[in-house]
């Protein structure tokens, strides 16, 4: 969520508050000095003239007042600190709240829930404004028996590492989501097969180099799928899509990047097979 100065009024009004403050203490000030100037000129204090009585209540006045306004300054400053304080907890906690609703608590990755919104919007903006996108599909091969020789422990540990390989591995404009259990989806916005295959291969060559004390090898199977508007406008489509992708990859055995279009055309990617597109 973006910091917004949604405070701006209450802020506007202690501003307001401050000058007016202000205001007062330098007319008390000046009061002041002006009767201390007649009080010189015509040693009021001394006679028994009448006005000298205003004149003392006068200065007796002038004198609480401007007490009154340094107490009055001092609250408001105190209460400004105060509700900006109290303002940024509450930004903090929504902040936390909305992270702990979107990303995933173990690798920090995005849920699927915050996927489906930003696809949904990627996806139609693809298609209205004939814009490619590819998205890449990643699931660890044979995790569960990471998880049954090493135990759940280490088999988080896996799902942190490759998570930041992921995290580490994308454009700004991309995002790296934890799909499933041990399954994740790479969203590559305005990105050509090309491009995407290429991401996906450096992903796969970072995940394989992850040592852990006791875990030597850890591999991934891959599907990379390509959108251009000719192929249709239900996400779902692509999702799908991309889905028969991976599970190709895991059917020709695993550890490999499945990638195609639309099209029904598939390639298994060695080098990238779309490199010079
Ligand atoms: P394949 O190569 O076909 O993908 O086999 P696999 O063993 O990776 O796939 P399978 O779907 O059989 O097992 C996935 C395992 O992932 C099972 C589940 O217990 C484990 N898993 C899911 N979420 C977590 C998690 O948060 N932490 C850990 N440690 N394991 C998890
Ligand atoms: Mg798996
Ligand atoms: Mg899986």
């Amino acid at each position: 969520m973006k910091k917004q100065w949604y405070y701006s009024d209450f802020f506007v009004i202690i501003i307001i508050q401050f000058l007016i403050e202000l205001g007062l203490i330098f007319i008390n000030f000046d009061l002041l000095s002006a009767y201390n100037s007649i009080k010189k000129q015509y040693n009021i204090i001394s006679t028994i003239n009448p006005l000298a009585l205003i004149y003392k209540n006068t200065l007796n006045l002038v004198s609480a007042g401007l007490f009154l306004d340094f107490i009055l300054l001092i609250l408001t400053l105190s209460a400004f600190i105060l509700a900006v304080r109290f303002k940024d907890n509450i930004f903090n906690n929504n902040n936390y709240l909305e992270n702990a609703a979107l990303t995933d608590s173990l690798t920090g990755l995005y849920n699927r829930r915050y996927f489906d919104s930003f696809y949904e919007n990627i996806f139609a903006q693809s298609y209205r404004y004939d814009i490619p996108h590819s998205l890449i599909m990643c699931d660890i091969d044979y995790f569960k028996k990471i998880n049954d020789t090493y135990g759940h422990d280490k088999g988080d540990i896996v799902l942190k590492e490759v998570s930041d390989v992921l995290k580490n591995n994308i454009r700004k404009s991309d995002i790296a989501v934890r799909f499933g259990g041990e399954e994740f989806i790479v969203c590559l916005p305005s990105t050509d097969i090309a491009n995407a295959v290429d991401v996906a291969r450096k992903i796969k060559q970072m995940i394989s180099k992850i040592r852990t004390k006791d875990i030597k090898k850890v591999t991934v199977s891959m599907g990379v799928a390509f959108y251009k508007k000719e192929f249709g406008n239900e996400s779902k489509d692509m999702l799908k899509h991309l889905d028969n992708l991976l599970y190709e990859a895991k059917n020709r055995g695993r550890n490999r990047i499945i990638s195609g279009d639309h099209q029904g055309n598939i390639i298994e990617v060695e080098e990238n097979p779309w490199a010079d597109e």
